[in-house]
């Protein structure tokens, strides 16, 4: 499908340089956003790069009352050389057709997706972050946005992308966090959407993500919605215990969101000499192995912090201290390892990283 590209007025450089600065995460976007429709009679159809701004919708637009949503995370990154990657494209890709599938949406397929990304980073390269640290976070979403108040899949979609250059997210340096468990609210069930990239699992973690923020915590780890017995994920990210030399981490058995940050740091510990498993651990366990030292490390993964070190978990009102209650240094080798990867200054040796092509000499 060939992308059509409109004029856009830019923003000069010097106040992009200025606003790459100190980003953040979420709030700085390019002057460009990628955009295409679906509808019944020609499928996903006019894709276009167009000026950021506002859409409209109606009112009663299905996304608004009922949530049918899909969306992804991922970055760009600026190398040393000034070559820009991504880090498995389609690993997204796969995973925002399963979500969509999951919510009656139109899956993408894996051309539009790489052609769309592609060719917008290639338009903002100006854009992203070359100190090494900072990237471009790139947000696709796909919303179903047929009005109507009746409850059914939408007849018309809307799928978009925009970006914007994020900082690191510890600007000053690796810090252990804290992390609320609880066993009056959950994320997801098995059978649900929990596996889904998609808005109403975010909805349904606010309140808790709240209660754990006046507790003193960064975020809450949800446990399995059946006996609030295991641990199953974060609200954004997946969670990986280091017992003995087993790095160990839940199951995908559909309440969890498959991260490619979870998988790739699997398979980082597999080359490093660690054993891997995914298995069932339950609060017990953790809580023992915290106290015999079995349990070394716990720490949080995902695409935004890519590693996060847990040094204490609040479980309802215990505190409990993982190893030293500091960074680990798995988790550190995990995250040099990856970021070496994903920004070029280490090896790929498993095919992970694909440079954006220079389609337009920026
Ligand atoms: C996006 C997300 C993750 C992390 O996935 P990555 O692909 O590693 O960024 C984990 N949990 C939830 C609920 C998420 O939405």
């Amino acid at each position: 499908m060939e992308i059509k590209i409109h004029p856009v007025s830019e923003t000069p450089r010097a106040e992009i340089e200025e606003k790459k600065k100190d980003p953040g995460f979420g709030r700085v976007f390019s002057d460009r956003m990628f955009r295409c429709r679906w509808s019944e009679e020609k499928g996903w159809h006019d894709p276009e790069i167009v000026p950021y701004g506002p859409i409209t919708l109606d009112p009663a637009a299905n996304v608004l009352h009922y949530g049918q949503e899909v969306f992804e995370g991922l970055k760009a990154y600026a190398w040393e050389d000034g070559r820009v990657a991504l880090f498995r494209p389609e690993k997204n890709g796969e995973r925002i057709d399963n979500s969509a599938r999951r919510l009656c949406i139109p899956p993408v397929g894996p051309e539009l997706w790489l052609e769309a990304i592609e060719t917008l980073v290639d338009l903002e390269r100006a854009w992203i972050p070359a100190d090494g640290k900072g990237s471009l976070y790139i947000r696709p979403t796909i919303i179903g946005d047929e009005p109507g108040l009746g409850v059914s899949a939408s007849n018309s979609y809307l799928f978009y992308i925009i970006v914007g250059p994020a900082g690191p997210y510890f600007p000053s340096g690796f810090k252990p966090v804290k992390i609320y468990i609880q066993k009056k609210y959950v994320r997801a069930a098995v059978g649900g959407i929990g596996f889904a990239k998609t808005s109403g699992n975010y909805a349904a973690s606010l309140l808790p993500g709240k209660i754990a923020k006046e507790k003193g915590c960064a975020q809450v780890l949800y446990l399995d919605a059946r006996e609030f017995k295991h641990i199953e994920e974060l609200g954004g990210m997946n969670v990986m215990c280091l017992f003995g030399n087993t790095l160990t981490t839940p199951p995908l058995d559909g309440s969890i969101l498959p991260g490619v940050t979870r998988d790739s740091i699997m398979t980082l510990a597999r080359d490093m000499g660690y054993e891997v498993e995914e298995r069932s651990i339950s609060v017990d366990e953790i809580r023992a192995g915290a106290r015999t030292g079995e349990l070394k490390e716990m720490f949080a993964v995902g695409t935004a912090a890519v590693v996060t070190s847990i040094g204490t978990l609040l479980i309802e009102d215990e505190d409990v201290v993982i190893g030293d209650g500091g960074v680990g240094d798995a988790a550190r080798s995990f995250y040099d390892r990856l970021t070496g990867i994903q920004f070029g200054r280490l090896p790929d040796p498993f095919g992970w990283t694909r440079i954006v092509p220079e389609k337009r000499k920026g």
